[in-house]
């Protein structure tokens, strides 16, 4: 469900102490879990906390993962009074999995249903009410907020938590709210954070008070391997099952990089758990997207060991109790950015000592552990870096320089940041939002702009939204982008992928990949969204529901704007070149061009790039436009489709007349050019 929440109708007759409902009984869950709660670290500070958060208007707490910071804390804040009738507390988490995660273990600990008192809040998915006084939401989503209430007046205390992990938008938020906190007396300020750092963040605050939660781990033998692993997957199951074989009770966890590494490793280990005739093991996954019922089912206590496969996410954002053995191969996807090249991209990396010592800690928590490092000794030592750049570093800041900009921080230059981007990163992102039209000659908001900013979206797919709205076919392009923002729908069993993959081609359009989401969606609309369709054809059917959610809710923020809602002709044999035209309306900057054979060069940056495996299109068209850039064991780039390079000129004249682009960009730029400059047939206007 989806709904907003306005906190205005709790009238001022309550005070303080009595508006937050007081339950006359709870169940026995409720004092089940408080015996718990009362153990936690935390709660040896409450009586100091409050009086310190009392006497502050910002402050700092910093404690080890499982100490029961993001649990607790937003619960003493509430029992302190802190919260007036009408607001709300607002926990932020850089990750959605733990936003949604940790509302619903609150809502439980007080006893409320989730979505009433105890909200959350994440992109595209809302879970609230007219009651709910504390939510649990992603940094982006509070960034996005701020936006339609630049004081953020509805809460009266924000917590930004994991502040360690200094993600694009908590670092925002650190400059914008500061700045809020002068003209808001009222708001306060605490910021959660599981390393020392600490000092980083004090002085950024005007030396605000610092509290230690005193951790209490549990020692961690530390193993490493006398060699590099050669592939770390097999490495990772290997010793899995030497644990389990060799190793007293205690539950597993193991960090890998992404989903399909995950789903692979878990079966494998299932596989071999039986093979070798060992007792049996849950195996369970955990990454972002999958299902919320899943994400749960790693709390659940079982009888066997458990095997806990997940993403970084395990790291400090969800304390899983009972992990006595980590096993860490040493690698997280991390994004990077090349403010030159202007490629953004996620990429397998080595992680940095931080960040292996919060893994190992993982394995102290309930008694002493183990953690097995899949690298040697000399590697953590001499390699790995101390720290993870903040993340403001490494990222294409076209969409949060857009909200800057929305917001009207001008002088983004002398905004207050935590580590200021440098310079180039900040230049090109001005360049791309004049490209797109986003700013004028002069660096001002558009139109066009203003409007792109209100959508929860990369500014090319908002420009190619608003762009299909002008030209015909914003419902076909409203699809797209929304199962662009959804997980990938076709799915690829290990054991049946010749099936699944012909299963696709029947969806598999001419023209190449987008088109192909066109097609499956409208299936799946004409199969009353049937869930045995969707098995039948390899669809998952939970990712197209979501992006038929994400639809529905872009569609809305299109008629806010008064853009409309129209479909292309379908018997016009200009259907599909219309849709085309939409697309590279926003990907103009992502186009590649063919070198020789199935070699492909981006147009700009000029990587060497090959069709991702994925693709339905067979052809290889001259240029092809492409959403993503993907770096494993080669340059892919992923989800295609066949573009004309005349649309391309007239849709973005300025772009492409760059005179910094590199020599071969301009030739292929120089030769199309001449090429076309005799047909005018193809002009990129909107054909009946
Ligand atoms: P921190 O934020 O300091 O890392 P948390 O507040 O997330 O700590 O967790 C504190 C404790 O709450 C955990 O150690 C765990 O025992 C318990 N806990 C948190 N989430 C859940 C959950 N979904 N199910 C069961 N227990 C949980
Ligand atoms: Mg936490």
């Amino acid at each position: 469900t989806t709904t907003t929440s306005n906190n205005n109708n709790i009238t001022s007759k309550f005070t303080i102490d009595q508006w937050i409902p007081k339950k006359e009984t709870f169940s026995k869950r409720y004092y089940d879990i408080l015996e718990k709660r009362k153990e936690l670290p935390v709660w040896k500070q409450k009586e100091d906390f409050i009086k310190i958060v009392k006497e502050n208007q910002v402050v700092i707490l910093v404690g080890e993962t499982g100490s029961g910071k993001t649990t607790q804390i937003p619960q003493f804040v509430v029992d302190a009074g802190l919260i007036r009738p009408g607001k709300m507390v607002g926990v932020t988490q850089p990750r959605r999995v733990a936003a949604i995660s940790v509302a619903k273990r609150v809502s439980e600990e007080m006893d409320f249903e989730l979505g009433e008192e105890v909200g959350y809040s994440i992109r595209f998915e809302e879970l609230s009410s007219s009651r709910t006084f504390m939510k649990y939401l992603t940094d982006g989503m509070l960034l996005r907020e701020s936006m339609s209430d630049p004081t953020l007046n509805k809460y009266d205390v924000i917590i930004l938590d994991e502040a360690h992990e200094r993600t694009l938008s908590t670092d925002i938020l650190f400059g914008l709210i500061k700045d809020i906190l002068k003209r808001r007396s009222d708001l306060k300020l605490i910021v959660m954070s599981a390393t020392l750092e600490a000092g980083k963040f004090q002085k950024y605050f005007e030396n605000a008070p610092l509290i230690k939660v005193p951790g209490r781990l549990h020692p961690v033998e530390i193993f490493y391997t006398q060699e590099a692993a050669k592939d770390y997957l097999e490495s990772a199951v290997r010793t899995v099952i030497d644990i389990h074989k060799t190793e007293g009770p205690g539950d597993i966890l193991v960090f890998l990089t992404g989903e399909e590494e995950i789903e692979d490793t878990c079966a494998k280990i299932q596989r071999e758990t039986r093979e070798k005739g060992l007792p049996p093991m849950k195996t369970l996954p955990l990454y972002s997207s999958l299902p919320i019922y899943q994400q749960s089912k790693i709390f659940d206590t079982c009888k066997e060991r458990k095997c806990i496969v997940a993403t970084n996410i395990a790291e400090t954002s969800l304390t899983i109790d009972g992990i006595v053995f980590v096993v860490d191969p040493g690698f997280s996807k991390q994004k990077t950015y090349n403010p030159r090249t202007r490629v953004e991209s996620l990429l397998v990396a080595p992680i940095s000592k931080a960040s292996a010592n919060q893994r190992a800690g993982r394995a102290g928590r309930t008694r002493p552990g183990k953690c097995y490092r899949l690298y040697t000794e000399k590697a953590f030592k001499e390699l790995m870096i101390q720290q993870t750049h903040p993340e403001i570093l490494r990222s294409n800041l076209a969409s949060v320089v857009l909200q800057l900009l929305k917001l009207g921080v001008v002088d983004l230059v002398h905004f207050d940041f935590m580590d200021p981007p440098v310079p180039d990163t900040l230049i090109r992102a001005l360049e791309v939002l004049h490209y797109l039209g986003a700013l004028d000659d002069e660096g001002q908001l558009t139109e066009t702009g203003s409007i792109m900013s209100e959508f929860p979206l990369d500014p090319q797919l908002s420009k190619m939204l608003i762009f299909s709205s002008e030209n015909g076919c914003s419902n076909e392009i409203l699809t797209i982008a929304a199962m662009l923002s959804a997980p990938n729908c076709f799915m690829r069993p290990k054991d049946n992928r010749i099936e699944a993959d012909s299963a696709k081609k029947s969806f598999d359009h001419f023209d190449g990949d987008h088109l192909t989401m066109l097609n499956v969606y409208h299936s799946f609309k004409k199969n009353g969204e049937d869930p045995t369709w969707c098995y039948e054809n390899f669809l998952n059917h939970r990712a197209i529901k979501q992006a038929d959610s994400v639809r529905s809710q872009l569609a809305r923020i299109l008629t806010r704007f008064k853009l409309s809602l129209v479909s292309g002709d379908v018997n016009s044999k200009y259907y599909y070149e219309n849709i085309k035209k939409c697309i590279a309306a926003g990907f103009f900057m992502q186009v590649a061009k063919c070198e020789k054979k199935n070699i492909y060069f981006t147009l700009g940056d000029e990587q060497s790039v090959i069709f991702h495996p994925s693709t339905g299109l067979t052809r290889r068209p001259e240029f092809c436009i492409y959403n993503e850039f993907v770096l494993t064991s080669e340059n892919y780039i992923r989800t295609i489709t066949d573009v004309k390079f005349d649309w391309l000129l007239e849709l973005a004249p300025n772009y492409f007349k760059q005179k910094s682009f590199p020599k071969k960009t301009k030739e292929a730029i120089q030769r199309a050019q001449r090429l076309y400059s005799g047909s005018s047939s193809s002009s990129s206007s909107y054909k009946k």
